[in-house]
């Protein structure tokens, strides 16, 4: 058996198409959406994801904006500078490119963004809300794996989905988000015992771990839906999942590649957030279908 490819390319071009619609009658109403994306210091890797991030914005009729802070920037300094993004009506979806320096405290400074432009979710108020089913904003890396499901017209009521990994911006979030659909959900970490144990159990089987190929073909159940949320650098320089592909696509019915899978169906998720909010700025209620689509 080969897998199904699940190109997350091309299911982000659709969705990006859809949201241009949405931004040209928002635009239409005097309204452009705007995301600010706040970069501090000068990781390389973070500058390339910013970069992109705005690309995708100005790519579908979006206003962005990137402020680069020096990385001596005080904890203050950055909290103060989030506020005045709050307050700033042309800005509907901010931003703050993670990691942060040392001397920052991650959680202070997202907990300095107002809960209704908190696009990434993961303000407090956007988390309590995932677990009681009511977010407006779903953190955009799960958000795009229920995305690319449906889209694919996979069922998740009742299936067994695992997930691997735990963190705060992928793992967890995914759990909330795979119980609201009616899954049955097992959440696996680096305490687990005998990994391969829950993952052959899987029908839909979620790897975010970020070690390269950990999941070979033999930890998978025959005719499983396997997403591969892992980007990991190899030695060669070529990205790999945390699936081994190789193995994995003989065993699977349907799989996402690394690159071309999850990762472009992030920032389309953190389009359709910021859309969102500057649509509920704007008193403009989607259409069903549309609220389907986003
Ligand atoms: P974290 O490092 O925050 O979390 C990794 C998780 O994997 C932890 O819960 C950890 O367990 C668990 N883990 C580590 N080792 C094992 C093991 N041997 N067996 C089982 N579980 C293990 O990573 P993130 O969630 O931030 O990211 C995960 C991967 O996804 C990375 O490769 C990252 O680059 C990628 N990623 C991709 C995105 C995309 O757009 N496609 C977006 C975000 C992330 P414990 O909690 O016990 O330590």
């Amino acid at each position: 058996m080969s897998a199904k490819l699940i190109d997350g390319k091309k299911i982000s071009e659709f969705f990006r198409a859809e949201y241009k619609l949405r931004v040209d009658r928002l635009v239409a109403n005097g309204t452009r959406p705007g995301l600010a994306v706040i970069i501090v210091g000068s990781d390389p890797a973070s500058q390339v994801y910013v970069r992109n991030k705005a690309r995708a914005c100005e790519a579908i009729g979006m206003h962005s904006e990137v402020h680069a802070l020096p990385g001596e920037i005080s904890q203050s300094g950055l909290t103060a500078f989030v506020d005045s993004l709050n307050a700033n009506a042309a800005i509907h979806g901010i931003l703050v490119q993670l990691p942060l320096p040392e001397h920052i405290d991650d959680r202070a400074v997202i907990e300095a963004i107002a809960p209704g432009k908190d696009v990434d979710g993961f303000h407090y108020a956007n988390m309590g809300a995932l677990v009681i089913d009511e977010s407006r904003f779903p953190p955009c890396t799960p958000y795009g794996v229920m995305k690319m499901l449906e889209y694919e017209g996979i069922d998740i009521e009742g299936k067994h989905v695992v997930i691997v990994g735990r963190s705060n911006i992928v793992g967890k979030p995914q759990a909330m988000l795979m119980l609201k659909a009616g899954a049955t959900v097992t959440v696996c970490h680096s305490k687990t015992r005998d990994l391969a144990r829950f993952t052959r159990d899987a029908d839909i089987l979620v790897a975010a771990v970020g070690k390269a190929r950990m999941i070979g073909g033999d930890m998978i159940k025959p005719g499983a839906v396997v997403i591969d949320v892992g980007i990991n650098r190899l030695a060669d320089g070529k990205l790999a999942g945390d699936v081994d592909f190789e193995s994995a696509v003989k065993v699977a019915s349907a799989i996402t590649p690394v690159p071309g899978g999850v990762g472009p169906m992030t920032i389309t998720m953190l389009l359709g957030n910021t859309l969102r909010a500057a649509e509920h700025v704007a008193g403009i209620v989607a259409s069903k279908k549309e609220t389907m689509l986003a």
